[in-house]
């Protein structure tokens, strides 16, 4: 079989942000490179499709923020972002407060008005709870960060729910993502830049991958021609699991995978918000998202598109989305890294390739670190400049 049929410099497996813009820098600096990617379509997980004027994220909200001017100048280059602040609203069994953690939650939870009233409240409870010393997981982090109330009605049952283990075996990290703050501000995110692009992102990979020195072939899996994809391609930019790339042979990594559910409502404005969390453990979604409030223009004045997010466990059959960085799976990933690190045709990335809990900006930012050793530029080399 003739797979490199264009004397291509690169395989890239995925069609995702790692794998388009290596591609899209690649080919700046003259190189040829084939894209093959399994699903129908480009952008990874950061597709979206326009339905009634509405950009529709198909795989769950995609929110860019990021502190990274380099990062943040160059997806500017690619969409014009709007202004959008994500303030998400958690419904808990019927009442409503503001996330994230801030003086209007607390202010909705126990009434307090200063920073002082409620630092005091979360001590108290802190302390009645016993915690002490540096928290060992997440129900840990979570009490000591915001009191047991807070995390009783707000994190449990949703990180319950979406991990699908308890919080207490949990890394601590996954809630230090949510900001805390004693102020009156909702933004979810702490980053200074901050927005959604007008039109959707998969525009964002249609322009990535114009260029004459770049092929895509969607519906192709490498895992169809493992064999000769490696035989006839010399380098190999590989975006997909990395477990799966060596045949599981340390064993399987852990994921956690989502179902979304998607609804078309004959009204100009369902629930007022763009993401509303449902914070207790029986409700079983984590977060209704209406796409129209990410970005109004063009979208339909009396219909309205939201999508209810369902986490579910992962198998082989169903999208790993994210990875379950606890210590035993940590371990066996450090296996896989390892074994990478030695392979000298192959070159591993993203989120699924290096089995990170990566952000967009930070997918990015890690792509660029790629392409300049890859390429050997410069560390100061600019990718928003050049
Ligand atoms: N989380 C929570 N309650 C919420 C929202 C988030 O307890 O209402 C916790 C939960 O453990 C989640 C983590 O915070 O996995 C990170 O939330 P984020 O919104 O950053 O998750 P993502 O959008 O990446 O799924």
């Amino acid at each position: 079989m003739m797979l490199n049929t264009k004397n291509y410099d690169y395989l890239i497996v995925g069609a995702g942000p790692f794998g388009s813009i290596f591609a899209h820098e690649a080919a700046k600096l003259g190189k040829r490179s084939l894209i093959i990617e399994k699903r129908d379509h480009i952008g990874g997980n950061m597709y979206t499709h326009t339905e009634e004027g509405i950009q529709v994220h198909d795989f769950g909200a995609h929110i860019f923020h990021t502190d990274n001017k380099e990062v943040w100048n160059y997806i500017n280059k690619f969409a014009e972002f709007n202004g959008f602040t994500n303030q998400v609203i958690a419904n808990y069994k019927g009442d409503l407060y503001n996330l994230p953690f801030n003086m209007n939650t607390f202010y909705e939870m126990w009434g307090t008005k200063t920073p002082a009233e409620a630092k005091a409240k979360i001590e108290e409870q802190k302390a009645a709870a016993g915690i002490s010393g540096s928290p060992k997981n997440l129900e840990e982090q979570a009490i000591s960060l915001i009191g047991t109330d807070i995390y009783e009605k707000l994190i449990k049952g949703y990180t319950e729910k979406q991990w699908g283990r308890k919080a207490t075996e949990l890394p601590a990290f996954i809630i230090k993502r949510l900001p805390v703050r004693f102020i009156y501000d909702n933004n979810y995110f702490n980053h200074r830049y901050q927005g959604i692009p007008t039109g959707g992102y998969t525009q964002i990979f249609d322009k990535l991958l114009d260029n004459d020195l770049i092929d895509v072939q969607t519906g192709v899996d490498f895992f169809d021609n493992k064999d000769a994809y490696l035989a006839e391609f010399p380098r190999v930019l590989y975006t997909g699991m990395i477990d799966k790339f060596y045949d599981y042979k340390f064993g399987e990594l852990e994921y956690r995978s989502l179902r979304f559910e998607t609804e078309t409502i004959d009204t100009d404005n369902y629930q007022g918000n763009s993401v509303v969390n449902y914070t207790d453990a029986e409700t079983p979604y984590t977060r209704v998202m209406e796409w129209k409030h990410f970005d109004y223009k063009g979208a339909s004045e009396d219909k309205t598109i939201i999508t209810r997010e369902y986490p579910q466990d992962w198998d082989r059959t169903k999208e790993a989305y994210y990875p379950v960085n606890d210590e035993k799976n940590t371990a066996l990933y450090k296996q896989y890294a390892k074994e990478a690190r030695t392979n000298k045709q192959v070159l591993f990335g993203g989120r699924l390739g290096g089995y990170r809990y990566f952000d967009m900006d930070q997918v990015i930012n890690a792509t660029f670190n790629a392409i300049r050793e890859e390429f050997d530029l410069a560390d100061d080399y600019r990718f928003d400049q050049n």
